[in-house]
């Protein structure tokens, strides 16, 4: 698998989804922020919605939130938890990985791995994925 090293660009993205957290953070119910850059440059957040039975993540609402702004593609993805005194880059999850594939499979998507954090593209992290009709693939 290509892991890539973080440049500039992906710490101003971390520092965004650290920000929509910062500001919204709830033990409970916004614990990550996210963050995705889009093909325009506009950077847009969100945070997680905890909720009985399901709570999307922070990463559908960002990616939601770029898409109601007519953004149509996005470049790079991150979102973060706060973990001690500082934050941790998190790795999406099963659904968001699909929900990427569908929509930006090209994404470089920013996710830790044996304690460091790199980036790679959707569709790197999902082998065998299934495809949906709609899917930019
Ligand atoms: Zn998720």
């Amino acid at each position: 698998m290509n892991f890539q090293q973080l440049d500039n660009n992906d710490q101003k993205l971390i520092e965004a989804a650290k920000e929509v957290l910062l500001k919204n953070y709830d033990p409970v119910r916004h614990t990550v922020g996210a963050a995705v850059i889009c093909s325009t440059g506009n950077i847009y957040t969100g945070i997680n919605i905890e909720a009985c039975g399901y709570g999307p993540c922070a990463e559908p609402i960002a990616i939601g939130a770029a898409f109601t702004n007519g953004e149509r593609e996005i470049i790079a993805i991150t979102a973060v938890c706060k973990k001690d005194d500082g934050f941790l880059v998190l790795s999406p999850c099963g659904n968001c990985r699909q929900l990427l594939m569908d929509y930006s499979p090209n994404a470089m998507v920013l996710f830790s791995y044996e304690g460091k954090v790199f980036k790679t593209q959707a569709r790197n992290l999902l082998p065998g994925a299934y495809i949906s009709d709609f899917a930019s693939v």
